[in-house]
Formats: C-alpha cells, structure tokens, sequence
C-alpha cells in the first residue's frame, strides 16, 4: 500500500537505526525524548522501537491521548446527562469505556440509558435532527485535530436550526500543554516529537517559543517506523549539534501554516478558555469553549444543575503521571492486574493511544 509500505522497509529501518547510532554517540549527555501524540506510542510499542533505540536515547509518552487527558469530571458529567430522561449522550466509542467515581457511559447504556456511539460529530447531528423530541448531547472531546469537525457540526445544526443539540466539550489545545510540560518541576523531558495530526491543522508556527525560548528542538513527524526512525534521528542530530529548531520530518502530510481554513472555522464557533487536563491540572487558554453566539448548545450552561463538582484523580490510578512522562505503565501497582483493557481503572489503559494500553498490548511482561 502507498505510504504505508513503503515507510516499514526493514533493510531502511536497520539503516537508520545504524545512522541514529553513531549520531548518538556523539551526545555528550542522555537525551529524553517525548513524543506528545497518542498515535505516535502505539506505533512505537506496536513496531518494537524503543528496541532499536541506541543506549542514551530514551523516550518518555506525554499527554496526547485525547480519551486519557479528559478530566474525570468531564466523564461524570456525560453520565448525569446520559441518565437524563429523554436524552441520547453520544460518543466516540472509547470514551464509553472511561471509567467514572462509579460507573462508565457502557455501562449506563446497560442500565438503560440511550447512549450511542458514532464515528464523526456530524452524526451526532444527524441524531438530533431525526429525534427532534429528544434532548441529544455531543460529547466533544480532541485536541487540534478533531476541533474543526466539531466546529461543522456547531455550524450544520445552527443552519438546520436544531433546538434539541448540545456540546459538552474538553476540547484542548496541545502547545500550553507543552509549556506547562516545561514548566513542570517534576517532568525532565530534552525535545518533543511533534504530533502529526494537530500539525497538519496548527502547523509549525506555534512551537516556536519550544525551541527558541525553551531551547528544546521538536521534529513534527509521521506515524510509521522510518517516519519516527529518521524524525528521532533528527532530534538527535539537533542536540548533538546543540541547536533547537521546529523542524517537520512529516512533509507529505503537514504545510507549514497548517490548515487555514480548518483554523477560521474553529476561531469562528469556539474561544480560548482555562482547561483541566487529567494529570496536569487547569492550563491557562488550553481548551475551547463556545462563543456566545453559540452557547445555547452548551451542555454546561444548559443543564448547569446537573453538572458535578471537579473530581480529583483516583488515588490508585496513576494516570496523571504516566500523562506526564514521570512514571511509565509497569510503575503503576493495578497494571496488568486489576487493571486491564478489559477492566480499565483509569483513562490510560481506555484508548489504543494510551500508553497503559499500548505497553499492555505489546509488552506486557515490560
Ligand atoms: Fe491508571 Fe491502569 Fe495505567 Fe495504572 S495501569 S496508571 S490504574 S490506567
């Protein structure tokens, strides 16, 4: 298959493991590399990266599981609107398996209620607009990525004049995560790799202030084994070098200046707004809310009665720490024990994105 093949050659992995080698051995110290795209560790663990990596070159997983990031109260707010009579809660199917203080979405729609699982928020629309006598929420949940397509359907049901269709959104933005990363006490982290998708909307422009006022280079980059391969390698080269640039190894998919019109389209429905993350807690201007011309169809002005207090991370799950590369998976006492994908504790073992999941997947025994 075209750009699929041709990125998993093994004879050109073990070339650019060779080249990624002898750069590194000429680091003068270790170098921590996160990679912030949940995409990105499921194909390392899915491909057996880590195993090529040469000694000193280390990679840490960052928060950019868009299932994992989303706060827990988020979740118990899907569910006191999920139990609401007359309501269908829709979904992307992973969150359905998030587990909230008590229960999860699935398991609400096992009791009963109208919970439905969809592949785009535009169906969500469509819902609404064939079930005109019923209460329909949409859970809007993503970074950069799924934003604009949640900003189409704010736009669809403005125009079909939709009464009944409403968002609760955690929507986050990922360049104050990386700052917030940064400024992190705990989290020693010496470059990013970059995430595909959200840069094919933001482009490169908004990682500036990561290389020039932080001095850590990131190398935006694809998805298959030579992408990450030579994007590592990049990195690298840039710390071996000591220089900290945004550079873009995922040429065939990301411009330089994103996707304007995706960005128009979001700046048109949604505004910048204080954001909790699981496991970094509220970042300023981090999320996207609707504008007033739109509230009317946000779930938390709408049915503000039935939205629950901030839950704090469970205290056995450790999530939050694992979002910030402090710990990984196997550090965490329930992995692989009461914590499975079949019966997930928390956010990170929800998701393939995840990090619990993706090590529980392909090294289980790590
Ligand atoms: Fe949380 Fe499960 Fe991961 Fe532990 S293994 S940090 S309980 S998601």
């Amino acid at each position: 298959m075209r750009f699929v093949d041709e990125f998993r050659q093994q004879e050109a992995a073990r070339g650019l493991a060779r080249a990624l080698a002898a750069t590194a051995a000429r680091l003068e110290r270790p170098v921590r590399i996160m990679e912030v795209c949940g995409g990105h560790t499921h194909a390392i663990f899915k491909f057996g990266l880590s195993e090529l990596l040469p000694a000193g070159v280390e990679m840490l997983h960052g928060p950019g599981c868009p299932v994992c990031v989303t706060p827990r109260g988020k979740v118990e707010a899907a569910i006191a609107l999920a139990r609401r009579p007359d309501t269908v809660l829709v979904s992307f199917g992973d969150m359905l398996r998030v587990p909230g203080r008590r229960t999860s979405l699935l398991e609400e729609r096992a009791q009963g209620a109208d919970v439905r699982m969809v592949y785009s928020a535009l169906d969500a629309v469509e819902i609404a607009r064939s079930n005109p006598d019923r209460t329909v929420v949409w859970l809007a949940i993503g970074f950069e990525t799924t934003v604009p397509g949640n900003a189409v359907a704010v736009l669809r049901a403005s125009a079909l004049g939709l009464e009944n269709f409403y968002l609760l959104t955690s929507q986050v933005l990922l360049p104050p995560a990386l700052r917030a990363i940064l400024d992190a006490p705990d989290v020693q982290v010496d470059a990013f790799i970059g995430p595909g998708h959200v840069s094919t909307i933001i482009g490169t422009e908004p990682y500036r202030f990561v290389a020039e006022s932080y001095r850590r280079p990131v190398v935006i980059t694809g998805f298959e084994p030579l992408d990450l391969l030579q994007g590592i390698h990049m990195i690298v080269q840039q710390v071996a070098e000591d220089r900290s640039q945004v550079e873009v190894q995922y040429r065939r998919a990301v411009p330089s200046d994103g996707n304007p019109i995706a960005r128009r389209i979001m700046a048109q429905v949604f505004e910048p707004v204080d954001q909790e993350w699981r496991g970094l807690g509220t970042i300023p201007a981090s999320g996207l809310r609707l504008r007033e011309s739109y509230a009317h169809m946000d779930a938390e002005r709408a049915f503000a009665h039935l939205m629950p207090d901030a839950l704090p991370d469970s205290s056995a799950c450790r999530c939050g720490e694992v979002l910030r590369g402090v710990v990984r998976p196997p550090d965490c006492p329930l992995f692989g024990r009461a914590c499975t994908p079949e019966r997930p504790m928390g956010a990170c073992m929800v998701s393939p994105e995840g990090a619990c999941a993706a090590y529980y997947r392909y090294r289980p025994h790590a």
